[in-house]
């Protein structure tokens, strides 16, 4: 089985890209021209997304997630109802990514807390989720893990609240709910036991285990064990998704290097793993070069551009990204 590697919601290259509106700018205008920049933004970005589409094939990547800040405001009144007028147009773009076997999957923002001490956050984080869950069911998505959305586990310490939570969500969220283990709470064996007892599949992220777990390697046993656990929470296993990502400057640096160029020789063993890289298809370009026919899992080191233009833009871009400031700007109100 060869692994299937999956972009992250923009390209390093201008070739995907989506457009955005901050809340300040929406509210300088009334209602009637609110609605008709968020209609020309959606169709905007709905086109984008079927570019970035037709992009994953062209580059033989299968799997795509989207970005969660496609359709910004579609939580709020106008925005649910501008959305609904595009249910058509984007069917037709969910079958493309059908037929052209691309899968796509989303990763909710940050503040999608489930187990927080607050119901108001609680409300806002299914709020937030049932508007995803619109997207992927006017995309004609499954309402499978196929399409999943992933979240993390949020608060520490609260793990039964998170499981009563979850069991109570809407079908269309639920039925693609995945949990992630993360660096500093929920550890691989944390949310293991969340997902096993709230019965959603479990994403296993090497770089969060090993940071988690304080050890300088992917070889770790502890990386494969985890890897398998993960795989044995998914009612369909070959649908597994894993992500991987490096640290910039030290193995366990928080912050995501440019390029992938150590992976988990047990990432052989995963059937789709999503690559968290700065560099985006480019990191992608080199994990098809370098890893995915070979038996080599520490890749050639790419000297650093930190400095250079494309490594700048795409920190201004981060915010169409899955868990930015920008998403903070427009949820957290
Ligand atoms: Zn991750």
């Amino acid at each position: 089985m060869t692994p299937k590697l999956g972009l992250v919601c923009i390209t390093a290259s201008k070739a995907v890209r989506y457009r955005t509106v901050t809340r300040k700018r929406l509210l300088q205008f009334d209602s009637l021209e609110q609605e008709r920049m968020l209609r020309e933004l959606y169709a905007d970005n709905l086109r984008r997304l079927g570019g970035a589409i037709e992009f994953c094939n062209l580059n033989n990547i299968r799997l795509y997630r989207l970005s969660s800040a496609l359709f910004p405001f579609a939580d709020d009144v106008i925005g649910e109802r501008i959305l609904a007028e595009f249910e058509e147009a984007m069917g037709l773009v969910g079958d493309r990514a059908i037929q052209l076997n691309i899968r796509l999957v989303l990763h909710p923002d940050q503040f999608v807390v489930l187990s927080s001490d607050r119901p108001d956050v609680i409300d806002n984080s299914i709020k937030i989720l049932k508007t995803h869950a619109r997207i992927l069911d006017f995309l004609r998505l499954p309402q499978s893990p196929w399409a999943l959305m992933n979240i993390h586990g949020g608060k520490g310490d609260r793990a039964e609240r998170l499981i009563r939570v979850i069991q109570e969500l809407p079908d269309n969220v639920r039925s693609r709910l995945t949990l992630e283990n993360d660096e500093y709470t929920y550890s691989s064996q944390d949310i293991f036991a969340v997902c096993q007892s709230a019965n959603v599949p479990m994403l296993f992220d090497a770089h969060h285990h090993v940071i988690h777990e304080q050890v300088n390697t992917y070889e770790d046993p502890t990386v494969a064990e985890m890897l398998e656990a993960a795989r044995s929470t998914w009612a369909t296993p070959e649908w597994q998704v894993v992500h991987i990502s490096n640290g910039a400057e030290t193995f366990s640096n928080q912050r995501h290097s440019d390029y992938i160029t150590a992976m988990p020789s047990a990432y052989r063993h995963a059937p789709w793993i999503e690559v968290e890289a700065r560099q985006k298809e480019l990191a992608i370009k080199k994990l098809q070069d370098e890893w995915l026919f070979t038996n080599v899992n520490e890749l050639t080191p790419v000297i650093c551009e930190a400095a250079s233009p494309i490594a700048q833009q795409i920190d201004e871009t981060a915010l169409a990204e899955d868990s930015s400031k920008l998403v903070k700007q427009n949820t957290l109100r």
